[in-house]
């Protein structure tokens, strides 16, 4: 499949890496806007959070307990925002499921 994000998991194309296991991988994102902005993704290919069920939730839990785990070692406790955009209306310009994760700037609410 021609997706991005399945051949950043897979390394064929490179990024970089904060973390990886046989489910998940976190990277920096390319274009940060924040301090601190990194992704973390399932390695199998989940279009988005409107394709979450039963089948495939814990995939999705796991990446949680990745961003956790990630934010302790990077000593994000001050705070951090987690964000998917999922859909076109939301901004998702990749289509594979992917959890956004921005610290060390102010951040408003509601979102724009
Ligand atoms: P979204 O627009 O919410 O779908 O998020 C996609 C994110 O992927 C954007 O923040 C991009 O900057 C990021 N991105 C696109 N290509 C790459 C890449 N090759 N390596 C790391 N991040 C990327
Ligand atoms: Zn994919």
């Amino acid at each position: 499949m021609d997706c991005l994000f399945c051949k950043i998991a897979s390394g064929e194309i490179p990024s970089e890496k904060l973390y990886e296991d046989e489910i998940a991988v976190a990277f920096k994102d390319i274009n940060p806007t924040a301090p601190v902005h990194f992704l973390v993704i399932p390695k199998r290919h989940i279009e988005s959070c409107a394709e979450i069920n039963a089948e495939n939730s814990s995939v999705a839990g796991h990446c949680f307990e990745v961003i956790a785990r990630l934010a302790k070692e990077l000593k994000l406790e001050k705070g951090f925002r987690v964000v998917s955009n999922t859909g076109e209306q939301a901004g998702q310009s990749v289509p594979h499921l992917h959890f956004h994760v921005l610290a060390n700037r102010e951040f408003g609410w509601p979102a724009g």
